[in-house]
């Protein structure tokens, strides 16, 4: 395992395999956004080569995101590809983060290729507030999707992005249905990346006055329950479900964390909320051994920031970094 200055090991990779998606949520991008051109991306081929550079440097988690990873063309072979990672008992686990309006379709394949947990983001049951956070998306697509994610043995995790006068009142539903779904639901605070249409100030909700509302319903017990993310999970009694709380901002969780991101032009982040990154396409397209590669990704760890700082508040209302959420995948 590669150990950071800090002394964290580096267990999980992030890898946003396409800047692309099919929704515009309103938090995450702008409605016109411009994507990299094609050729820019790494292959499928060299995302994988990649990948396995970094299972064998002692990764054991690998989550592909993006953008919207089940839209980039031809995905499935890739999930493929590292399933084998799993098998052979190298990696812990593979899984996945999307939006959900892929999963009919690929639901079933994404079991048979080793992954077991996936993340669905997931803001409101609302259909017409589902509309206006994601503008483009379609809400019957997406429950069709987690239907047959569900059906097809994957576990299911909601996640939503709690928003000031958007979702702030449909919690209590949101648990409660995930409750009886027996999904795990977890709340993440909105994190200052990247330009968007309309001001973060307005739509930041701090987790701890949530958690203290929802306290008033629900009985909340903290629980010593991890995913290997950042979430801090408590048990909420009524519905016998978790519910696991992301909060960069209100309290963030640096010290314990194992990550890095790779986005699908091969840049490393070894830090969500920081600039500073390894460019490892350079090396990897260099030469047809990996040492060059290792030394990169070896090179990025070495350099791992301490963490992140975050802020939103009226003196704060710049994005802390220039990229979107879908660069450096979520
Ligand atoms: N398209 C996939 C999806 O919808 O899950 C994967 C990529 S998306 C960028 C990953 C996660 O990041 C989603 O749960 C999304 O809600 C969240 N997200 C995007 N922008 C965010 C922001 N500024 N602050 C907090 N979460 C954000």
């Amino acid at each position: 395992m590669v150990i950071d200055p800090f002394g964290r090991g580096i267990t999980y990779v992030r890898v946003s395999v396409t800047d692309r998606c099919d929704f515009r949520c309103v938090y995450c991008m702008a409605e016109d956004m411009t994507f990299l051109p094609k050729a820019e991306l790494l292959t499928l081929e060299e995302l994988d080569r990649l990948c396995t550079a970094l299972v064998g440097l002692g990764v054991r988690r690998i989550r592909l995101t993006g953008g919207e990873p089940l839209v980039r063309r031809n995905v499935m072979w890739l999930v493929e590809q590292l399933g084998r990672h799993v098998a052979a008992g190298a990696l812990d686990e593979l899984t996945v983060t999307t939006n959900g309006s892929q999963l009919e379709r690929f639901a079933a394949d994404l079991f048979r290729c080793g992954v077991r947990r996936i993340n669905v983001s997931l803001d409101t049951l609302d259909r017409d507030r589902f509309a206006a956070i994601t503008r483009w998306g379609r809400f019957d697509r997406v429950m069709a999707g987690i239907e047959a994610a569900k059906a097809a043995g994957l576990k299911v995790k909601i996640n939503a992005v709690a928003l000031k006068g958007v979702n702030e009142d449909e919690l209590d539903r949101m648990i409660a249905w995930c409750g009886a779904e027996g999904f795990d639901l977890t709340l993440i605070e909105t994190m200052p990346m990247g330009e968007i249409d309309g001001d973060r100030t307005d739509q930041y909700l701090p987790l701890s006055l949530v958690r203290a509302r929802l306290a008033e319903r629900w009985t909340l017990t903290d629980i010593p329950y991890r995913t290997g993310g950042p979430a801090r999970y408590v048990q909420v009694g009524e519905t016998g479900g978790r519910l696991g709380l992301i909060t960069p901002l209100t309290h963030n969780f640096c010290e314990s964390c194992n990550r890095v991101r790779v986005t699908c032009t091969g840049t490393m982040y070894m830090c969500l909320g920081q600039e500073d990154a390894a460019d490892l396409r350079g090396p990897l397209r260099a030469s047809e051994s990996d040492e060059l590669l290792r030394q990169a990704i070896l090179g990025g760890i070495a350099r791992k920031p301490k963490g992140h700082d975050f802020v939103i508040d009226r003196r704060h209302n710049r994005p802390a970094v220039a990229r979107h959420m879908s660069v450096t995948g979520g």
